[in-house]
C-alpha cells in the first residue's frame, strides 16, 4: 500500500483516539489502488457507492498526506505562499484601523503578525515537510500542537491563553492554504458522492439536507446522537465511529458503504463491486414493495390498531411524512429551526413554519416539541453548554432560563393550533416545579394572547416527554398535571445507563435491552394505559424493526418515528399477533444475553 498516514505524525484528530485502525487489507482494486475495509456502526440503512469527499467541520481538522519526493520543494513553496499572504492581510489589517480605534486593536494585530513571523510557525513546518514529507497545513498544524501545549504548561495564565492566537494564526493560514492548489474542489456530482468527515454536527447535517450526497461517513458519533438521527432522516446510507475513516482516505477514492451492516470499503475490486450493486438492487426492489403498504391500515393479525406517526426536523420534512402515509406528526424537533443562524427565529418565522406543518397535516396530529437546546444542538456563538452538556441547561431547563425565548415560541406555537391539530410536549422533564413551571408558561402564553385578542386553540393538548429515569419513576405526578405521554428511548437509554450518546468509545454499552431500560419503558407504557393517559415512543427504538413486537407486547400502539422506516414498521405490525408479543418474557428477564435469545425467537 503506497500511503502511509503515520509517517507525518500522528493525526490531531486520530490521537484523540488510542485504538488502532481497524484495516482489513485486500487485493487490489479494479483502479489499482489498495483496497481495504472499515467497521463502523450503521445508522442508515441501504447501500452507496460513490467516490469520498473528505469534509472539514472543524476548522483545524485537515487532510494530511504524504509527498512524493519529486514534489516536496512545490509544496514548501505552497506553505511560503501562505505565509507571505497572511503577512499581506495583517499588514493591510493594520493599516485600516480607524485612528480612533482603541490601542488593544492594533496591540492585537501586532501580536497576530509576530507571531505568524516567529520561526515556530513560519520556519519548523518547512523542515516537517522536507523531513517527513508531510504536506503543508498538516506539517503546520503539528506544529502548532507542539507549540500551544508548551504553553499550556506555563504558569501565567494571560501568557497560557495566548495559545488561542496562535490557533488563530493557523487558522487565517490554513485558511490561505485552501486557495493555493491542493484543496479538495466541491464535487459537481453529489448523486455519486459519499462525505467522509471526522465528526458532524446535528447542524452540519442540517446542511446536507440541501445536498444530494449519496451517502456519508463519520470517524466518531453514536447511532442515536442527532447527527445520525439526522442522517436517517436524509434517508441515505450512513456509516458512524469507523475511528480513521478521515485520515486514510482520500479525495475521490471510490467507496461502497453498506449502512445496514456498518462495512466501509475503499477501492473495492471488480468483484466486491459487482456484488454490492446487486443488494442495491434488491433493497431498492424490497422499498418499492413497501410503498404498497402506504395506504393499508396498520393492524395486527388479530385486528388491533396501531397508530404510526412520524418525527419531523423542519417544515420540509412533511412531504416524506406523507409520502410515507403517517398519521401523524409525533414529534416536530423545532430547535433545528434555530440552528446554523446568528440570530434567533422571530414570533412570526416560527408561526409561519408550525402553521405549515399543521395545514399540510390536515387535521391530523402534529406534535411540537418545545425547544430542546443544549447539548449537542447550540445555538450559534452560544457557549453556555457547561463541562459536561447531556446534564447541563438543555431542554426546559434552557427554556425557564431564557423565559422570553420560551414565551416567543409559545406563541407562536398557539398562534399556529387554529389551523390543525396541534399538541405541545415538553422534553426532559424531571421535577415536578419544572412541570409547574413550563405549565404556567404556556398559561401566561395564553394571556398575553387573549390580551391582544389574537385566536388559537384552547384545548392544545399539552404533553411531557419521558426521557429522565426520574420522570419514569414518578410517573404519577406526570399523569396527573399533563395530557399525554411520549417516551424519549434515546435520552432514557443515555441517562439510566449513564453514557453520552454522541461518545463513540461508550457507544457499545448503549444497550435497549438492559434490564433497567426495559422495565423502565414498560413500566411507563403500562402505567399511562392503566390510567388511560395516551402515551407513545418517538425515540430510535419506535423505528426499530426488532424492537416492534416488544413494545406491542408491552401495550405500546402508538409509535413515532423517521418516515424512512414507517413503511417497514407497518409491516412488521401487519405480520403481528399481540397475543405472542404479550406472552414474551423478555421485559422480566435480567440478562440481556437471554433477553437478545427471546427476542429473537419472537421475531422469528
Ligand atoms: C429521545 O430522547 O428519545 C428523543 C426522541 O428526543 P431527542 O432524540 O431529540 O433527544
Ligand atoms: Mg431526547
Amino acid at each position: 500500500m503506497r500511503r502511509s498516514p503515520r509517517s507525518c505524525g500522528s493525526s490531531p484528530t486520530a490521537s484523540a483516539r488510542t485504538s488502532e485502525p481497524a484495516v482489513k487489507r485486500t487485493a487490489d482494486s479494479a483502479r489499482g489502488e489498495a483496497s481495504f475495509t472499515l467497521q463502523g456502526a450503521g445508522v442508515s440503512g441501504g447501500i452507496a457507492i460513490g467516490q469520498a469527499h473528505l469534509f472539514s467541520a472543524a476548522r483545524l481538522e485537515v487532510a494530511h498526506y504524504e509527498i512524493p519526493p519529486q514534489g516536496i520543494d512545490a509544496e514548501v513553496q505552497r506553505f511560503d505562499a501562505a505565509v507571505a499572504q497572511v503577512r499581506g492581510e495583517f499588514a493591510a489589517l493594520e493599516a485600516g484601523v480607524p485612528a480612533s480605534a482603541r490601542a488593544e486593536m492594533k496591540a492585537f494585530l501586532g501580536l497576530h503578525a509576530m507571531l505568524l513571523n516567529d520561526a515556530n510557525l513560519s520556519k519548523a513546518p518547512r523542515e516537517l515537510i522536507r523531513e517527513q514529507r508531510c504536506n503543508a497545513e498538516w506539517a503546520l498544524v503539528q506544529q502548532m500542537e507542539h507549540v500551544t501545549k508548551q504553553f499550556e504548561e506555563i504558569e501565567d495564565a494571560y501568557l497560557r491563553e495566548r495559545a488561542q492566537d496562535i490557533v488563530q494564526v493557523v487558522e487565517r493560514m490554513l485558511k490561505a492554504m485552501l486557495g493555493t492548489g491542493h484543496a479538495p474542489q466541491a464535487p459537481s456530482h453529489e448523486e455519486n458522492v459519499i462525505v467522509v468527515a471526522h465528526d458532524l454536527s446535528p447542524a452540519d447535517m442540517m446542511i446536507f439536507k440541501r445536498h444530494e450526497y449519496a451517502g456519508f461517513v463519520t470517524d466518531l458519533g453514536g447511532v442515536t446522537s442527532h447527527t445520525a438521527i439526522v442522517a436517517r432522516s436524509l434517508n441515505i446510507p450512513a456509516i458512524v465511529g469507523l475511528h480513521h475513516a478521515r485520515s486514510l482516505i482520500r479525495e475521490n477514492e471510490l467507496l461502497i458503504v453498506d449502512g445496514r451492516e456498518g462495512v466501509l470499503i475503499v477501492n473495492p475490486d471488480a468483484q466486491v463491486l459487482e456484488e454490492y450493486r446487486r443488494r442495491s438492487r434488491r433493497i431498492e426492489a424490497e422499498r418499492r414493495k413497501l410503498r404498497r403498504l402506504r395506504t393499508r391500515r396498520a393492524r395486527t393479525l388479530d385486528g388491533v390498531a396501531v397508530d404510526l406517526q412520524a418525527n419531523i426536523e423542519l417544515p420540509q420534512d412533511v412531504d416524506e411524512v406523507k409520502e410515507a402515509g403517517a398519521a401523524g406528526i409525533g414529534l416536530f424537533r423545532t430547535e433545528f429551526l434555530f440552528l446554523n443562524r446568528d440570530d434567533l427565529p422571530s414570533e412570526d418565522e416560527q408561526f409561519e413554519a408550525y402553521r405549515k406543518v399543521a395545514r399540510s397535516m390536515d387535521r391530523r396530529p402534529v406534535t411540537i416539541r418545545t425547544l430542546d437546546l443544549g447539548a449537542d444542538k447550540s445555538i450559534n456563538g452560544a457557549d453556555r453548554a457547561g463541562p459536561n452538556p447531556a446534564l447541563g441547561l438543555r431542554a426546559i431547563r434552557f427554556c425557564l432560563a431564557e423565559p422570553q425565548m420560551f414565551l416567543t415560541q409559545l406563541r407562536a406555537i398557539l398562534r399556529a393550533s387554529r389551523y390543525g391539530k396541534i399538541r405541545l410536549l415538553i422534553p426532559m422533564l424531571a421535577h415536578s416545579h419544572e412541570i409547574e413551571n413550563a405549565l404556567a408558561a404556556v398559561r401566561h402564553a395564553r394571556e398575553t394572547l387573549d390580551d391582544q385578542r389574537i385566536a388559537y386553540d384552547r384545548r392544545v393538548a399539552i404533553g411531557g416527554m419521558i426521557e429522565v429515569p426520574a420522570a419514569a419513576l414518578s410517573l404519577e405526578y406526570f399523569m396527573r398535571k399533563l395530557d399525554f405521554l411520549s417516551i424519549g428511548t434515546n435520552d432514557l437509554i443515555q441517562y439510566t445507563l449513564a453514557i453520552d450518546r454522541t461518545d463513540d468509545t461508550v457507544a457499545h454499552l448503549y444497550d435497549p435491552l438492559h434490564p433497567a431500560v426495559l422495565h423502565l419503558v414498560s413500566r411507563t407504557i403500562r402505567a399511562a394505559n392503566r390510567a388511560g393517559i395516551p402515551v407513545a415512543v418517538c425515540g430510535e427504538m419506535a423505528g426499530d424493526l426488532s424492537m416492534t413486537r416488544l413494545l406491542l407486547g408491552f401495550g405500546l400502539r402508538q409509535f413515532s418515528m423517521h418516515p424512512a422506516q414507517l413503511l417497514a414498521i407497518k409491516q412488521q405490525v401487519l405480520r403481528t399477533r399481540i397475543d405472542a408479543a404479550r406472552a414474551t418474557r423478555i421485559g422480566r428477564v435480567n440478562d440481556p444475553e437471554k433477553a437478545r435469545q427471546l427476542l429473537s425467537r419472537l421475531n422469528a
